[in-house]
């Protein structure tokens, strides 16, 4: 009997070091597992005031939980929460994704200084919407969070005195919708990120764009679809790339 035992415990012993090299191969944490073994999977964070974590999409585990830590600007460089934006602001919630879309000013009317908020209610706001904040001629100056990945139609139309759009850090900004910023007459400069594959119709006529900055190449520029009529009516603005300058008549200059 005792003979026996021996091929057993072999075949156990090497079976215990395959699976302990082949757990070593993978390099997803245990923590960002489920309990049968999947990699959960978050888009975005969830926060409170003191941490972000991730929600997965297929368990509904919570994982990767830390505490915020803060840059200089107020924003955790992790999860961009902020405890600094404009309060009263109205929203909508994707049941789908689990994440806010800004709807209106709400309470906020009279602002000139709009910061919206990266996350409302502890989920991440995703987008803004249509006719958000249109005609409110006492904005000034707007800041965009970084998971903002689109900007509605119309939402800033005719905001008369808005001359700065701040896109935060490394935005997820993809598209901007027909009319976006049609007849914001102050506004001279915006940077758009890298990401950003889509401008709609009309989105920037009638502003005085001088110079838009752009996170990406020349030639992602150029591939970038834009809709009729995007710049109408702006002014003679220069976009510069990471590689080079393009006008607006389309001349390009590689640095
Ligand atoms: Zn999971
Ligand atoms: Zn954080």
């Amino acid at each position: 009997m005792k003979y026996k035992l021996i091929p057993l415990l072999l075949t156990l012993s090497v079976a215990l070091c395959l699976s302990l090299s082949l757990a070593a191969c993978d390099e997803t944490p245990a923590e960002e597992k489920g309990a049968d073994g999947h990699t959960h999977i978050a888009e975005t964070f969830n926060v409170n005031e003191e941490q972000h974590w991730k929600t997965c999409t297929v368990c509904g585990e919570k994982f990767s939980a830390e505490n915020h830590s803060y840059l200089a600007d107020n924003a955790c460089e992790t999860c961009g929460y902020s405890s600094v934006y404009t309060k009263g602001l109205t929203y909508l919630l994707d049941k789908v994704t689990g994440t806010y879309t800004v709807q209106s000013i709400g309470d906020a009317r009279d602002v000139s200084e709009l910061i919206i908020p990266a996350y409302y209610e502890g989920k991440a706001v995703a987008s803004i919407g249509s006719e958000g904040f249109d005609g409110r001629t006492s904005l000034e100056s707007v800041v965009i969070p970084a998971g903002v990945t689109s900007i509605g139609s119309r939402a800033f139309y005719g905001c008369a005195n808005l001359s700065s759009v701040t896109v935060k850090g490394a935005s997820k900004l993809a598209s901007i919708g027909n009319y976006a910023f049609s007849h914001c007459g102050s506004l001279r400069k915006i940077s758009l990120p890298a990401g950003v594959t889509s401008i709609g119709e009309n989105a920037f006529e009638y502003t005085s764009l001088t110079e838009i900055g752009f996170g990406g190449t020349v030639a992602k520029w150029q591939a970038l679809q834009k809709g009729d009529g995007w710049d109408n009516e702006t002014g003679n603005y220069t976009v510069t790339c990471s590689d080079g300058k393009v006008a607006k008549d389309g001349t390009v200059t590689m640095n």
